[in-house]
């Protein structure tokens, strides 16, 4: 297995800004299993079926063909990249995410992509669940308000800019509540971890912090 750096964190943290920057510095390839989950939501929604659905969902998760590449993410050969990151989409695959027998089938994927090259994941559960002996795990946070101001200025998440900024926080709150509290690989924080609170630090200075943690102990 090459190495595994795992990105963990709440919604609207900046997973995705650290993790980029650390895959181009490092020369690795950026995963975002979020991505994942959203994609087999989209393409399970687009099949009309009921997302509690666990057999009909795991038939889906199955038998797509997924490629999360950066930023871009395929199913089934269309590029839904932006079409995942929808207030609708992002309800859509809290549900999808916690059933076990997707994850298991989505998780396993994401264990076998460490078996091509080195990788900057980012997830709920990367460093606890997919890959508990990560060369490095981090754990991203910053507090509420501060997580829904940025995925309002999110230009992927270009939906969340037509709402208000209590809206958005009261929809990510909820969410968040759902990925903590379920009972298959909730987000909590591996016990190996490292701890960064991004509260009020520019998402350039984080990815630096976080880039001078890799290089530490990474050689
Ligand atoms: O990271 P992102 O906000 O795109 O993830 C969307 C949803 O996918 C999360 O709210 C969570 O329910 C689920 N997810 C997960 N495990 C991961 C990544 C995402 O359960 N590793």
């Amino acid at each position: 297995m090459h190495p595994v750096i795992a990105i963990d964190g709440p919604s609207g943290v900046g997973k995705g800004t650290v993790a980029r920057a650390l895959a181009a510095a490092l020369g690795y390839r950026h995963v975002d299993t979020g991505a994942m989950y959203r994609a087999v939501a989209w393409r399970a929604q687009q099949l009309g079926l009921d997302l509690d659905d666990e057999g009909a969902v795991l038939s889906v998760a199955q038998a797509a063909v997924i490629d999360v590449d950066g930023s871009r993410v395929m199913i089934d050969g269309t590029d839904v990249s932006a079409a995942i990151r929808t207030p609708d989409i992002d309800r859509a695959t809290t549900r999808v995410a916690r059933l076990p027998q997707v994850r298991a089938e989505l998780v396993a994927r994401q264990r076998a992509l460490a078996e091509q090259g080195p990788l900057v994941m980012e997830g709920r559960d990367i460093g606890t669940v997919v890959f508990p002996a990560a060369a490095v795990k981090i754990y991203l946070d910053a507090s509420a308000d501060e997580r829904a101001r940025r995925r309002a200025c999110d230009p992927a998440h270009s939906a969340a800019q037509t709402q208000d900024l209590a809206h958005i926080a009261e929809a990510m709150q909820r969410r968040d509540e759902n990925d903590r509290t379920r009972q298959a690989s909730p987000l909590t924080i591996a016990a190996d971890a490292t701890v960064v609170d991004t509260t009020g630090v520019p998402a350039s200075r984080v990815a630096d912090e976080v880039l001078a943690i890799v290089r530490a102990r990474v050689s």
